[in-house]
């Protein structure tokens, strides 16, 4: 036994607990959930299982707020703020990849992650010119995380191709740039220091999009982690979705569940643009909806229908995306509430056993997004990975209360300023609210900010 934290309330995979003792092992498992709280390492007022972040461009974080002016296009849309990202990718270098991916991962800790998976493209230099190393900017992310303490889960993105045409990339987007033999050379590098990672590191693949990959690049990507998880963007965009049925004769949901073999493995990140028939069959694939509300709101992506998704048997993660903002009970409370202004009613993400909806959302991500990210972790159960967030019961917004109440007041009445601790597989990377290494990472990346922003 290394370490024991004491609640005095918990949500453990039985239900609410009061005064309880969690112990976590040497592996950073939970190893013991006993009654009393009498001489724990740790004192917690409400003991969470944390949620993992599903998706996750990190660079995109130094990039937030700069694309809110309309351009030239009296509908500005998703694409073009894309444009804004491919200046942007003309100047970042790998210390500025570093300096960021610290700021993101620390801003997901004390957010009340504490798992991320970072869904990793940016892999050369301008002009698509190698590092020597080539995986340098792997690297970079994944030295980062064992700095942080953050749990994560390293994503290699294939993206092959401009469009579906096979057009070539061009401009920003040479950076993301591989063919397959280029991908399956930088995978190799990335798996071959893998061993050295702590024990709760995952190494899965992903190929881009529909739009972004061949088809014989989507399966040489699935190949090359037959275990790990697997993402893809799909259905975010109407004019994606009518690409990939102009070139492939079906909706990318659609496409992608009569063509590739869809399991517990899988993730679709947005899934945004779908037909009920298709939500229905997500639903039953057991992959995970890895839904970015507040960055969908942000690109005017659309509303997913949680309502019937989740009605269906649905499982989903939360991702940050974009990461224009990092705030967990908001991208909950923006799921819910998206549902509310469409549907014109409250309280729609309910189930049939949880009546309370911060409940059920939270539940729900937790499973779901631990799943997503391949982590044993989204419970707090014996064997589980102690993978925790505790809120302070003495603030105001959360006093005298207890159960699915707590979850109901942080997730529509409060923020992320709740999140008192962080643990990831027994880590412990958020205390009192803020993570150990906040001022020196925060002036880092601020300094970075100043350089990119004069520069831009
Ligand atoms: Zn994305």
């Amino acid at each position: 036994m290394v370490q024991t934290i004491s609640a005095r309330q918990a949500l453990t995979a039985d239900g609410w607990r009061e005064n309880v003792t969690v112990a976590i092992d040497a592996s950073g498992a939970i190893s013991a959930i006993a009654d009393g709280t009498a001489e724990a390492d740790h004192q917690a007022g409400i003991l969470l299982p944390a949620l993992s972040n599903v998706h996750s461009h990190s660079f995109q974080r130094a990039m937030a707020g700069l694309a809110e002016k309309r351009g030239d296009n009296a509908h500005d849309d998703f694409w073009t703020w894309r444009e804004v990202m491919y200046r942007f990718l003309e100047l970042l270098t790998p210390d500025d990849v570093e300096a960021i991916a610290a700021q993101v991962q620390m801003e997901m800790l004390e957010a009340g992650y504490a798992a991320q998976a970072e869904f990793h493209y940016l892999h050369h230099a301008p002009g698509g010119q190698r590092y020597d190393r080539i995986d340098e900017l792997s690297a970079r992310h994944i030295e980062t995380a064992r700095q942080t303490g953050i749990g994560y889960t390293h994503l290699p993105v294939l993206y092959m191709q401009g469009g579906l045409d096979g057009r070539a990339l061009e401009g920003g987007q040479l950076r993301f740039g591989c063919d397959i033999h280029r991908f399956e050379e930088l995978f190799a590098a990335i798996r071959s220091g893998w061993a050295g990672c702590p024990t709760d590191f995952t190494l899965g693949v992903a190929p881009h999009s529909l739009r972004a990959v061949s088809r014989s690049g989507l399966d040489a990507a699935i190949a090359l982690a037959p275990d790990g998880p697997i993402q893809i963007h799909a259905a975010e965009q109407v004019g994606e979705v009518r690409e990939v049925q102009e070139a492939l004769g079906a909706r990318p949901i659609e496409w992608l569940l009569a063509n590739m073999p869809i399991d517990e493995r899988w993730c679709f990140i947005h899934a945004t643009q779908m037909e009920p028939a298709e939500c229905d069959a997500l639903a039953k694939s057991k992959a995970v909806a890895g839904l970015c509300p507040i960055t969908e709101a942000n690109l005017g992506d659309g509303i997913f229908d949680a309502a019937r998704f989740l009605g269906a048997g649905g499982r989903i993660g939360i991702g940050s995306d974009s990461n224009v903002r990092i705030a967990l009970s908001e991208e909950l409370r923006m799921l819910e509430v998206s549902q509310r202004l469409r549907d014109k009613r409250r309280v729609v993400l309910t189930s049939d056993g949880v009546r309370s909806n911060g409940r059920n959302l939270y539940e729900k991500a937790a499973a779901g997004g631990a799943q997503a990210i391949g982590r044993n972790a989204g419970r707090i159960e014996v064997g589980a990975l102690a993978d925790l967030t505790a809120l302070d019961d003495s603030h105001q917004t959360l006093a005298a209360l207890s159960g699915d109440t707590i979850l109901d007041s942080w997730i529509f009445a409060y923020d992320d300023s709740l999140v008192s601790d962080v643990w990831s597989a027994g880590r412990h990377t958020v205390s009192d609210g803020r993570h150990p290494q906040h001022d020196q990472i925060s002036e880092r990346f601020k300094n970075t900010m100043i350089r990119l922003r004069n520069a831009l």
